[in-house]
């Protein structure tokens, strides 16, 4: 076998060593959290609809987004810097180049954060639109939100978003060595906003970004509209409401069972966490 497919082997086994520690301390989390804060109460996480579907994403999508981030900056490297073979591409992005990577860690993991969530909530507002749509409406799919159900994404949605996000970020100096901190914290704030969650008050961990994001900047919330009633978004159709929390005490599903249901579409789903 030549290096190439081997070396492509062997990220992958690094990825899914590190994939699956993460999944066990989140799994046992977001259980402890959700026996007590539980928006939607009674159903515990791994008894979800479609479970299966979203383990599948789930290790799925950081082998694949590993590698399509690794070529392109590879190719970037060589186009637009003109940098080839192995040993240019470590000394070019080991630990950064150029200003940004003079900055101090933690102000690249910073400007890293604010500059990267910026850019996805734009790219989150592109997927809304017409065209778009039919790449990000997977994401929009399950009918049981959980924390495991942040990574379903159309590769076209993975690619044209975080991973374009990441390369552009990277190429312009920001140093690899931020992800230690930035990766984690990205995956759990990932899940966080995924996970059937109630939030301060009582309400459900879910809000349109457009009242609790200032120009698209941390947080977004991802909850805010899945289908309210299983019977009507069986049949297409889901609350328009800014909430999917099934919770009966919860605040805000008098205004969600109470609102008007329309056709499931790019229009009619508020917009929010593409990640
Ligand atoms: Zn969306």
């Amino acid at each position: 076998m030549s290096t190439l497919p081997m070396e492509v082997l062997h990220m992958f086994g690094d990825t899914i060593m590190k994939v699956v520690p993460i999944t066990i301390v989140l799994a046992v989390v977001f259980t402890v959290l959700t026996h007590f804060w539980a928006c939607n109460p009674g159903k515990p996480w791994w008894r979800k609809s479609e479970i299966v579907t979203d383990i599948c994403y789930w290790f799925f999508v950081p082998l694949i987004t590993r590698v399509v981030r690794v070529g392109l900056l590879v190719l970037g490297a060589a186009v637009v810097f003109n940098i080839h073979g192995a040993d240019d591409l470590i000394a070019f992005y080991d630990n950064g180049h150029g200003p940004l990577a003079q900055l101090p860690l933690w102000v690249q993991a910073i400007i890293f954060l604010v500059v990267s969530d910026f850019l996805l909530y734009w790219f989150h507002r592109m997927y809304h639109g017409g065209e778009f749509w039919k790449y990000h409406a997977i994401h929009h799919s399950s009918e049981e939100v959980e924390w495991i159900s942040a990574a379903r994404f159309h590769p076209v949605n993975l690619f044209l978003g975080t991973v374009a996000v990441d390369v552009v970020l990277l190429m312009a100096g920001i140093s690899p060595n931020i992800m230690l901190w930035v990766g984690p914290f990205t995956t759990f704030h990932s899940a966080f906003v995924h996970a059937n969650l109630t939030g301060p008050s009582g309400r459900s961990n879910m809000s349109s970004p457009r009242r609790s994001s200032i120009a698209g900047i941390t947080p977004r919330w991802s909850r805010a509209a899945i289908p309210i009633s299983p019977a009507r978004s069986r049949s297409g159709t889901s609350c328009s409401a800014p909430s999917g929390c099934r919770k009966v005490s919860c605040r805000t599903i008098t205004a969600s069972m109470a609102s008007r249901c329309r056709r499931r579409s790019a229009g009619n789903w508020p917009i929010r966490s593409g990640n």
